[in-house]
C-alpha cells in the first residue's frame, strides 16, 4: 500500500520534484516498506525519534529534518542529517554551523519564511530574510550550506490564499537568487498532501507528504 501511494505521488509530480517521505509517528516497518519500494529521502519532525529511526534503518537513508529545531538538540542529528529544512534564525543557524565543524561536515539547509496567516508559525519574516541574506551576515557559517527556502501555507480550504502564500516565497526565493553572485539556491520546500498540487505550480521543487503516503498519524502524539 504505501509503495503504491508512494509511486501514485511520484507519477502525479513533474520529474525534477523531490518527495519528501514524512515518516513521523510511524513506525519503522512502514518506513523500510516505503525503502523497499525504493524511495530513499524521508523526512521528521522531532529529534529523538529520527535518531533512533537512523539507528534502525539502512544507512543510505537521507533523513531531512523537518520541523521546529530547538539549538540544544542540533548536537544529536549534526552527524547524520541530511537536510535541515525549517532554520528560523541566525541563532539556530550558527549553533547548526557549531555542531556541523565538530563533525566535520558541511550540512545542507534551508531558511523558513513565514508566509502564512496564521500567528503561530515559525520562520523568518521576508523583510527579515531579505536584510540578512543582503548583508552578507550568512558567510560567516562555513559549515552550513543554504540551499534555498521552505515555507508552510495557511492551513485553509482557500486554494487562492494558499497559492498566494507560495508564490510569495517563490519570489522571494527568485530575489535572493538573484542577487546572489555564485552558489544559487536550488530548493524550494513547500506542499504538503493537502496543497503540494498547488505547491508544485508555485516553484516547489521539494514536497513534504506524510498522511497521503503513510495515513492518519496517531492523534495522540501530535
Ligand atoms: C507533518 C509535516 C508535513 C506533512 O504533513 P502531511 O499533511 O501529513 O502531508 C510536512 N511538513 C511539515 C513541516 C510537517 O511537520
Amino acid at each position: 500500500m504505501v509503495k503504491e501511494r508512494i509511486n501514485e505521488i511520484k507519477q502525479s509530480l513533474p520529474e525534477d520534484v523531490k518527495l519528501v517521505a514524512v515518516s513521523k509517528y510511524h513506525p519503522a516497518s512502514m518506513i523500510q516498506e516505503a525503502y523497499d519500494g525504493g524511495q530513499r529521502i524521508f523526512g521528521e519532525s522531532h529529534v529523538q525519534e529520527m535518531v533512533q529511526k537512523y539507528e534502525a534503518l539502512p544507512k543510505d537513508i537521507e533523513w531531512h529534518f523537518i520541523g521546529h529545531l530547538q539549538t540544544n538538540k542540533v548536537k544529536y542529528i549534526a552527524p547524520f542529517v541530511s537536510l535541515i529544512h525549517a532554520v528560523d534564525s541566525e541563532h539556530l543557524l550558527r549553533e547548526i554551523d557549531k555542531q556541523a565543524k565538530r563533525c566535520q561536515r558541511i550540512i545542507p539547509v534551508l531558511l523558513e519564511v513565514h508566509v502564512a496567516k496564521e500567528e503561530t508559525k515559525y520562520g523568518w519574516r521576508p523583510d527579515e530574510l531579505l536584510r540578512f541574506m543582503e548583508s552578507g551576515a550568512w558567510q560567516q557559517y562555513e559549515n552550513v550550506s543554504i540551499r534555498g527556502l521552505m515555507c508552510m501555507a495557511t492551513n485553509t480550504d482557500d486554494e487562492c490564499l494558499i497559492a498566494s502564500e507560495f508564490e510569495r516565497a517563490h519570489q522571494l526565493f527568485q530575489t535572493v537568487n538573484d542577487a546572489l553572485p555564485n552558489n544559487k539556491w536550488t530548493e524550494c520546500s513547500w506542499g504538503m498532501s493537502d496543497d503540494y498540487p498547488i505547491a508544485v505550480q508555485h516553484g516547489s521543487t521539494m514536497v513534504r507528504i506524510g498522511s497521503l503516503i503513510f495515513g492518519e498519524r496517531l492523534q495522540v502524539l501530535k
